[in-house]
């Protein structure tokens, strides 16, 4: 017999209440052909399951060590001893060298403080559909349903085509939420099985948006044309990003971009950047992009949230 697809996720979040409408559960897979430098979720990167390292859960090697011994590239070692603040006492923690680390994940199996953890675990469709079915009684009673994130999730095409169409059969509302950059082949087949597509509009600028995330901008506007002219519906999201994408000039643009899908767009979100994913970033041993970025006021988002709704389009901040 075949083996079933299996997707790589890193995490399923109940009754979320940010990822469309109604409470929702998110399905995060891993995996994402952009590098937006403000990402706050640095783990949904990479495809590969990786190691996370939380320092203030780790005992210390006095009591314990035993990751020590169960790396079998050396790639752990005893730190510093100091002073810990939120164990009031002296300890020794480790360190991960990520140099000879290959995220084996032999370390974290005998973690039991899950101070070492992987990020990325092995699903099939029907071990997804097993958990997000349990909450179908409050999906009913919110209006909402079963949201399928990433990463870019289009980026797993294979699992994410099954699991939207196993959702579906099982009479789930599903949004998908999607940076659009896929081919359109790949977007089309999702329209039978998608009630509302969570679509970020990052820049307007092809040239800007190439080279701060790493991809031109022309198949995602492209996609989103195309998903409004087949009948689906677009609820855009716009991170608002400080000395990126924040200027009158460039919101009015996607505004006007917006107004050409007419009534397929739903709502416009707008998503003030926030730095609370940068020790997401720590965990994996690297340095947040954006340190010195600092979150925009209220005062400049509720000016862009009048400048879109003076177009006459729908608009929420968050
Ligand atoms: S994931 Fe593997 S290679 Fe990396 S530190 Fe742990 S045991 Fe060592
Ligand atoms: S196994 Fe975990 S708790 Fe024990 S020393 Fe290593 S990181 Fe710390």
């Amino acid at each position: 017999m075949k083996n079933p697809i299996t997707g790589k996720i890193y995490d399923i979040q109940g009754f979320s209440v940010q990822d469309g409408p109604g409470i929702r559960t998110t399905v995060f897979l891993k995996g994402c052909p952009l590098r937006c430098p403000w990402c706050h979720s640095p783990e949904s990167q990479q495809f590969k399951s990786q190691l996370c390292w939380m320092e203030m859960r780790c005992v210390g090697v006095d009591l314990c060590g035993l990751c020590l011994e169960a790396c079998p590239k050396g790639a752990i070692h005893p730190g510093e001893r100091v002073y810990s603040e939120l164990k009031k006492k002296e300890m020794q923690s480790v360190v991960v060298d990520r140099d000879l680390c290959d995220d084996c994940g032999e370390c974290a199996k005998v973690c039991y403080a899950e101070a070492l953890y992987m990020c990325g675990k092995d699903y099939t469709v029907s071990e997804v559909i097993d958990r997000v079915i349990k909450d179908k009684p409050f999906y009913d009673k919110s209006g909402g349903g079963v949201t399928i994130s990433g990463g870019e999730a289009l980026a797993q095409p294979e699992f994410t085509l099954a699991l939207l169409k196993a959702c579906k059969e099982n009479g789930l509302h599903v949004a998908l939420d999607t940076t659009g950059f896929a081919k359109w082949e790949l977007v089309k087949q999702t329209l039978p099985y998608v009630d509302l597509y969570l679509y970020d509009l990052k820049h307007m600028d092809s040239q800007k948006h190439q080279t701060v995330i790493g991809v031109p901008n022309e198949r995602i506007l492209e996609n989103a044309k195309r998903i409004a002219e087949a009948g689906g519906k677009l609820q855009v999201r716009i991170p608002v990003i400080p000395q990126f994408n924040d200027s009158r000039e460039n919101i009015k643009k996607t505004g006007e971009f917006c107004k050409t899908l007419g009534d397929a767009v739903t709502l416009i979100q707008l998503l003030p950047y926030h730095n609370l994913g940068n020790m997401k970033y720590e965990r994996l041993g690297r340095k947040a992009l954006l340190l010195e970025a600092k979150p925009p006021s209220d005062r400049k988002m509720n000016v862009l949230k009048e400048l879109l709704e003076g177009m006459g389009l729908p608009v929420s901040i968050h």
